[in-house]
């Protein structure tokens, strides 16, 4: 457990989250580990409507053969994730079956995860390699990996962080108050919604696939992708655990499965689309035959779907920091002009007080609780003297998240003008 950093400098602060998915859920616990006052903002009649709003999605964490910033984050999210389990009983809350087997279907991708548990060190107690029963295949096995309920980890971490929470309360605009003079790097931020004004000392933008709605956050290369899963009844498949072979069949909760997601992000219509539905299954016949119950009979055409939408960055990492105030940019400074006489360096102005987690792509609900942290932290200065956390997080890897790196990207490519 991490111990709850008291600080005079945020007593009497207040933080406002806006977004019920497990973004903003994890931004509450993350503040609630510092006692700040929170108020959680959901436009919908409660939390995790959206994409945090499936029966059941997977938890494990992404890796490449050799290290890479993108698996370093999402192996330490992953073990963050699996610490607060533990920590916060999580198991005896949220509805779940343990075990994810990942299929390795070809000589590449067994070289390539080979090779990440050596080069990520990491313990057979974490994954290790066997062979899958149904499909005989090699396969990587988290034994700690989880199918779980999303809606009711995001819930439960609400409740546990106990924010003030105002649903059907949809933020509408946001802006730092200059009232006497002040900026607001100490002043505070005026947030209107759809049911009235409220003002906090932080703001902590989680809005999932609407970031656009919001001018400040325009800027950010992220797309909303489209994303239809297909639910199947329980008693079709015979698998304990959850198993992974390009799509994915899960263990069962709550009497039902969940048989992979197509995505897409060019159509983004709401309506399922009955073709991808039956592609899942012609898969799952094709890969994983034996894990088929056949006494069951099956009518494909009564599976159930579900469409929502997440958020994707342009290089798919998460997008968790203090938001750069892009309309206080100077844009007369050029990285051609860097490096002759008198170039002037760039300097990123910022919102001090507004942080952002969003991207968080297809593994949202492994890695939001370490980002949510990282964000915290990064936003309400830390006093390491009093704290001890369990897990270092190397400064590369808050760098490489920070929505900072598109600007230099832009400014790099004179795309700022
Ligand atoms: C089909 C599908 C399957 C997936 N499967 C998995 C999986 O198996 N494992 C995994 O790790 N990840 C999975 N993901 C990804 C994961 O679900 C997402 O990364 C994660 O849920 C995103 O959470 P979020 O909080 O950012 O967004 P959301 O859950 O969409 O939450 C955003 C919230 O903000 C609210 N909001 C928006 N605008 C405002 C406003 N102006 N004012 C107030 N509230 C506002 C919305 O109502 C919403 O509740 C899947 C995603 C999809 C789409």
């Amino acid at each position: 457990m991490e111990t709850i950093v008291f600080d005079r400098e945020t007593e009497g602060k207040t933080a406002i989250v806006v977004g019920g998915g497990i973004a903003g859920a994890s931004v509450c616990y993350a503040l609630s580990q510092r006692k700040i006052k929170t108020i959680l903002l959901e436009s919908e009649s409660s939390p995790a409507k959206h994409a945090s709003g499936n029966p059941i999605g997977v938890v494990y964490p992404f890796l490449t053969k050799h290290k890479t910033t993108e698996s370093e984050f999402s192996y330490l999210a992953y073990r963050y994730f699996l610490e607060l389990w533990e920590s916060l009983e999580l198991g005896t809350l949220v509805p779940h079956k343990d075990g994810i087997h990942f299929l390795l279907e070809t000589i590449s991708a067994y070289d390539r995860y080979s090779n990440a548990l050596l080069s990520h060190q990491i313990p057979k107690a974490e994954a290790y390699l066997e062979k899958e029963l149904h499909s005989n295949l090699d396969s990587l096995y988290f034994p700690k990996g989880k199918a779980l309920s999303p809606v009711a980890l995001t819930r439960e971490l609400i409740q546990l962080a106990k924010p003030e929470i105002k649903c059907n309360s949809r933020l509408i605009s946001w802006q730092p108050s200059k009232e006497n003079g002040m900026d607001e790097h100490e002043g505070t931020l005026i947030c209107q919604t759809e049911t009235g004004t409220l003002s906090a000392n932080y703001l902590f933008l989680t809005q999932g696939f609407q970031f656009g709605n919001d001018p400040n956050l325009q800027w950010i290369p992220m797309k909303q992708v489209r994303g239809q899963i297909v639910k199947i009844p329980g008693s079709i498949c015979k698998n304990q655990s959850s198993i992974l072979y390009g799509d994915y069949i899960t263990s069962e909760i709550d009497g039902e499965r969940v048989l992979g997601a197509s995505f897409d992000e060019f159509h983004l219509e709401k309506e399922p689309r009955i073709k991808e539905t039956i592609m899942m299954w012609e898969g799952l016949q094709k890969h994983l035959a034996k894990v088929i119950n056949e006494n069951e009979t099956v009518d494909v055409k009564n599976f159930g779907t579900r469409v929502s939408y997440r958020t994707q960055s342009q290089d798919r990492h998460p997008v968790v920091g203090k938001l750069p105030k892009v309309s206080d940019l100077d844009t007369t400074v050029k990285y051609q002009n860097l490096f002759r006489k008198n170039g002037k360096p760039f300097q990123i102005p910022y919102f001090e007080t507004v942080g952002i987690l969003n991207g968080l792509g297809s593994r949202g609900l492994t890695h939001a609780l370490l980002a949510g942290k990282i964000l915290v932290d990064q936003i309400i200065k830390e006093r390491k003297e009093n704290s001890k956390l369990k897990m270092e997080i190397p400064d590369r890897i808050i760098q490489s998240l920070k929505p900072d790196r598109f600007l230099l990207r832009m400014w790099k490519r004179d795309q700022l003008t």
